[in-house]
């Protein structure tokens, strides 16, 4: 599988060869390799760039592909962990000992330039790239397209909402004064109104070290030829239509890519890492009664304060609703473990599942049992809750999360806030209790308790599952983009 001439299939003919190279962390490189099925499925020869460890995690996804004949092989690195003073097998975000290395792994993934340049040199004899699309924090990836004369295409695993304000944010220099976090920042150019405190903004709350590097990275994006989105045109239409206006360069909107799973076995694997046993929470899920269990889970990330993870865990218990809950807890896990079995477990075991770690989310919120989904509003997790058709309560806590929240509350309609006042820095956890057991308990019942504007939101959210699973159809707004852009970067290829 790793060797250059390898490919996970023959493939039959193929019209475009695509070079993707996601950045090593759970929640950009799940959809990037979601990305490269979707492409062979359309007729693509796919060259995904990894590295051992991540590799290891691919084992599900590169077993589904070789079983569907799909082009795609793996082009493994070896990452320089410890060149840059990283644990051995650090290759991955989630992996790092905390966040003050993470401008060290940057640097790591940089490292990797001149490998995937020589690697690729080697590959074109065989089989010519056509393009080269990239995770935005791969920057150094568009000196290899120009050194290959192919479009560099980028990719941030974002919404086009989030994406567009954050670059207003960075265009327009919107946090440049700081002093005041509670400061409303208005985003001119934006197709429909935004405002959002500063220190809600993307970009706030910046770790260690990151300045420079965030501000290579935007300033290399502006040169890309183009934007792959894992969104649809029903979903964002506004939005990609003024981005595209905006920047002048062409967005290629071809999501929800998660929906290139379609059967438990294959979704289970996805990402690779569950610790759940998956049979178990499928005869459970089984068990209850459609639209009935509540689904809370916070991303790859995202950790949260022992003390605030008690009160969720008080406002699930007396919603009195069927759940399941994925507890991430960081370095104090030990302390949210003695309070879960201090009494609260063995109080809801008729009623709610726990998962520490990893659980095989998306196989999980495609049951019918899943009613309403508690998410911290990173963009995997909206797109989809939003492909299933659920309702969300939304708890965001960093990045572009904040934004996320506004489209799905105020633009989609399709969810309740928990009402998260303040953003927080990634890799730092909230120190006090933002949200009360009170605040779970309502906000649950309020969704699952089938009032009137409950009912209108499951709705629009049952409608807009409808549309995300049409666009990948045949014939559909992404099918079609897919279609296009592999032609696009086909023809580019042969004129060149
Ligand atoms: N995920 C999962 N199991 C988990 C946690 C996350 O499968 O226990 C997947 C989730 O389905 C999504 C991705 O990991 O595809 C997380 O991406 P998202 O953008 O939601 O959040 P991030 O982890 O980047 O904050």
């Amino acid at each position: 599988m790793a060797d250059d001439d390898d490919i996970a299939t023959g493939g039959g003919s193929t019209t475009a060869h695509f070079v993707l190279v996601p950045m090593m962390a759970a929640g950009h490189a799940i959809p990037m390799t979601d990305m490269a099925r979707l492409l062979a499925e359309h007729g693509a020869e796919v060259s995904l760039v990894t590295t051992p460890a991540n590799a290891a995690r691919m084992a599900g996804f590169v077993a589904g592909v070789e079983e569907a004949g799909l082009a795609v092989r793996l082009v493994e690195i070896p990452f320089p962990a410890a060149d840059f003073g990283l644990p051995d097998g650090c290759e991955s975000v989630d992996m790092l000992p905390s966040i003050d290395h993470f401008s060290n792994f940057l640097e790591a993934c940089g490292a990797l330039r001149d490998p995937l340049a020589a690697r690729l040199r080697r590959l074109r004899q065989r089989t010519p790239v056509s393009c080269v699309v990239a995770d935005t924090m791969q920057w150094w990836t568009g000196e290899i397209a120009r050194e290959l004369g192919v479009p560099w295409l980028t990719f941030n695993g974002s919404s086009t909402f989030a994406s567009f304000a954050r670059y207003i944010i960075y265009h327009d220099n919107l946090l440049e004064d700081f002093t005041d976090r509670e400061e409303i920042v208005t985003f001119s150019g934006f197709p429909t109104p935004l405002e959002l405190p500063k220190g809600k903004c993307p970009g706030s709350r910046r770790s260690p070290g990151l300045d420079q590097v965030i501000e290579k990275i935007n300033k290399k994006q502006m040169r890309s030829d183009g934007r792959v989105m894992n969104s649809f045109q029903e979903l964002e239409d506004l939005y990609i239509e003024s981005f595209e206006g905006t920047t002048g360069k062409k967005i290629w909107a071809i999501g929800p890519m998660c929906l290139c799973y379609r059967d438990n076995n294959t979704i289970a694997a996805r990402g690779n890492m569950a610790s759940a046993d998956e049979a178990r929470c499928l005869q459970w899920l089984d068990s209850k009664n459609p639209s009935s269990v509540v689904f809370v889970s916070f991303g790859s990330l995202a950790t949260i304060e022992p003390q605030q993870l008690v009160e969720l865990g008080l406002g699930l218990e007396a919603s009195k609703k069927p759940f399941i809950w994925v507890v991430r807890a960081g370095k104090n896990f030990p302390e949210v473990e003695e309070w879960l079995a201090d009494g609260f477990e063995e109080r809801v075991k008729d009623r709610g599942i726990i998962i520490r770690g990893w659980a095989p989310q998306m196989m999980i919120l495609w049951h019918q049992a899943i009613g309403v989904f508690v998410t911290h509003c990173g963009w995997n997790s909206i797109i989809e809750g939003i492909c299933v058709g659920v309702p969300m309560i939304t708890w965001p806590q960093f990045a572009e999360q904040f934004l996320n929240e506004k489209l799905v509350v105020d633009h989609l309609k399709i969810g309740v806030k928990i009402g998260v006042k303040g953003g927080i820095q990634w890799g730092s956890e909230q120190k006090e209790v933002v949200v009360t057991r009170n605040d779970v308990e309502t906000t649950v019942s309020m969704l699952m308790n089938e009032g009137e504007a409950a009912q209108e939101m499951r709705m629009r959210a049952e409608d807009l599952g409808i549309m995300a699973k049409r666009a990948l159809e045949e014939g559909g707004s992404s099918y079609n983009n897919i279609r296009l852009l592999i032609q696009e970067m086909g023809n580019k290829q042969n004129a060149g």
